[in-house]
């Protein structure tokens, strides 16, 4: 007798009536004063709410969201129009937004046994659509002289996904024969497609990316742009979008239907610290040789390149972004060019770098995807949908951009990286499609000498494939000639040292550690510029624009730009020892890479 449908409406009703947050307050009754008060369109509940009040009730929402989120949400909908009856007219109804839902599940582990179920997903949207209007209620004339009969179509509440099977013949009549959209009639609703795709951390080496389509509709369309790091709540659902007559497809693709979204703001939330990490982190910034052992552990199988990896350690660290006051961005990232002769590792360091980083995306210069470096607008082959879709710099929104082989870029990306670098955005206006995507990332780029190997005699721009607006987008570059000469015994004893799997440095920090310290520092570290370093910097930057003057075809023109660099540079030096100040010693060593780069690209 205990097995009588159990009234879930009332229940939920009860829920949020009752339910009280641990500050005692009536947290969803609030709620739908709110969305009264300001006609919104969804109702959004924390799983773990709705769990602690009916565990029952909370797992039929998991497994069957088809059949209870309707009832739920229309007992919801007439709730709120019995406490406000004008709200009808403006909103026709309302959503059940579920979040928090505790299952998570990879996208490269999505089963068939998850379809239909509120399942939970975690990536980075990569591209999405324009919003478009879905036919949710259509409205249908039949076009017969005997007829002209309007009905809605489908009759009942029915999910129509993309296409529309029209009825073999006239719910009115009986009759088959033409219908014809009554388009004023009909009902829309906004819509737009996205792609979910596996963040780049996740991605097991050696493997692609894993991609899902999911589905936004109403107030969730364009709340997300490519380029974020997203929490997706939806309904695994089976694609229908192909004119395929009933029963002659039997393989499908999957899609979610999105219920709820949440972008992750927290840059360095992927990277873990426990306590245990923090004490280890926080001593071994006491050492005073701390920035000497990071360098030293960049790459350590490498051998020498001191200058290098001390400079991608600075931009692993990189400098504090500032808001000014008129809202304007002065970024904190510091970008690093590495220029040279092939086979003397650079695409090693580049590798190492993108492994140490909290949040990295690695690609080469042509790209790995039909994004590029930036964006682009692509057209799918099978929908016919055009897409925004974001490029390397996008996708690494928040973190470190590698690129090897830059010097290959394709045309569309010259021209958009040099916003991309400096204002941290990119824009596009392609196909319909005009929009701005964050790019927020440092760049730590290599390239190939133009003519096989580098000629000393000439500029670096004359070196390399890149026009001079791109290079002084860089921080600092670095030129790396093959030498042969003294050093080559110890190189090769290096090698064949890290070969036989001898561990070269003892003192190396691991690179779990690393990383852990350096999203530790990001995250926590925001040091500030003391008196003395800012004089020490003004100093150097007035006797570099000096010199700049009397270097006739200096290749570098030092801009303010450098005086940024200055900074942001010392301020890494500061992030790196884990200091709040920026100290004259942090300026010193800033003024010092800073010389050893303009003397390498020939400015002294
Ligand atoms: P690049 O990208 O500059 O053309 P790679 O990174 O592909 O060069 O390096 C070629 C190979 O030479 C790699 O296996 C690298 O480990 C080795 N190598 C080059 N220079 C060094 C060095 N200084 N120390 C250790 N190995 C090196
Ligand atoms: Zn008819
Ligand atoms: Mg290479």
């Amino acid at each position: 007798m205990e097995t009588k449908q159990i009234d879930y409406g009332e229940l939920f009703i009860e829920f949020i009536t009752t339910f009280k947050d641990n500050r005692g307050r009536l947290s969803y009754l609030n709620q739908i004063n709110e969305i009264i008060a300001y006609r919104r369109k969804s109702f959004y509940v924390n799983f773990a709410d709705l769990f602690s009040f009916n565990q029952n009730l909370a797992t039929v929402l998991i497994n069957s969201p088809k059949d209870i989120v309707p009832i739920l949400e229309k007992k919801v909908y007439d709730y709120i129009i019995e406490k406000d009856p004008e709200y009808q007219y403006e909103i026709s109804n309302i959503h059940l937004r579920i979040l928090n839902i505790p299952r998570t599940v990879e996208l490269r582990k999505i089963r068939s046994n998850e379809i239909g179920k509120l399942i939970s997903v975690e990536g980075i949207l990569v591209k999405s659509t324009p919003v478009k209007e879905r036919l949710s209620k259509a409205v249908y004339q039949h076009i017969s002289p005997d007829c002209m009969q309007e009905f809605y179509w489908p009759p009942d509440e029915e999910d129509m996904g993309e296409i529309i099977e029209l009825p073999s013949s006239c719910p009115m009549c009986g009759k088959a024969g033409q219908f014809k959209l009554i388009e004023d009639k009909s009902t829309f609703v906004d819509y737009q497609k996205a792609v979910l795709q596996e963040r780049p951390e996740e991605i097991p080496p050696g493997q692609l990316p894993r991609q899902l389509e999911v589905v936004f509709e109403d107030d969730l369309v364009d709340v997300a742009r490519p380029g974020d790091r997203v929490k997706i709540v939806g309904i695994l659902e089976i694609k229908k979008d192909s004119q395929v007559k009933r029963g002659s497809k039997s393989v499908f693709d999957f899609y979610l239907k999105v219920n709820s979204i949440e972008i992750s703001q927290k840059v360095l939330d992927e990277v873990r610290i426990s306590e245990e990490d923090e004490k280890k982190i926080k001593d071994l910034a006491k050492d005073p040789w701390i920035r000497e052992k990071i360098i030293s552990s960049i790459a350590p199988s490498i051998y020498g390149h001191w200058e290098i990896k001390e400079a991608i350690a600075l931009s692993l660290f990189g400098g504090v972004s500032k808001i000014l006051a008129d809202g304007t961005r002065i970024r904190g990232d510091i970008h690093v060019l590495i220029i040279g002769d092939p086979g003397t590792a650079k695409s090693q360091i580049l590798q190492f770098a993108s492994r140490v980083a909290p949040r990295a995306v690695y690609t080469t210069g042509k790209g790995s995807t039909a994004a590029g470096l930036t964006a682009t607008v692509t057209r799918d082959k099978n929908s016919g949908d055009f897409y925004l879709e974001a490029g390397a710099l996008v996708l690494a929104d928040g973190g470190v951009a590698v690129i090897d082989e830059i010097d290959k870029m394709r045309d569309d990306d010259r021209v958009a990286i040099h916003e991309a670098m400096e204002q941290q955005t990119v824009s596009i206006a392609k196909a319909g499609i005009v929009a701005k995507l964050n790019a927020r990332a440092t760049v730590i780029a290599a390239g190939n000498p133009k003519l096989g190997r580098y000629i000393k005699e000439r500029g670096i721009s004359e070196n390399i494939n890149l026009p001079p607006t791109i290079l002084s987008r860089f921080d600092l570059i670095f030129i790396l000639i093959d030498n042969p000469g003294d050093s080559d015994v110890y190189l090769a004893s290096h090698i064949l040292n890290v070969h036989g799997n001898r561990t070269t440095d003892q003192n190396a920090i691991e690179i779990d550690l690393l990383k852990k310290y350096i999203a530790y520092a990001k995250k926590n570290v925001f040091p500030k510029l003391s008196e003395e370093a800012k004089q020490l910097l003004q100093d150097f930057f007035v006797e570099m624009r000096r010199k700049s003057v009397e270097t006739a075809d200096s290749p570098i023109i030092i801009t303010p730009r450098q005086l940024e660099a200055l900074i942001r540079i010392s301020e890494a030096y500061a992030k790196m020892a884990l200091k709040g100040e920026v100290t004259k010693e942090d300026a010193e060593r800033a003024i010092n890479i800073m010389r050893i780069f303009l003397e390498n690209v020939g400015l002294d």
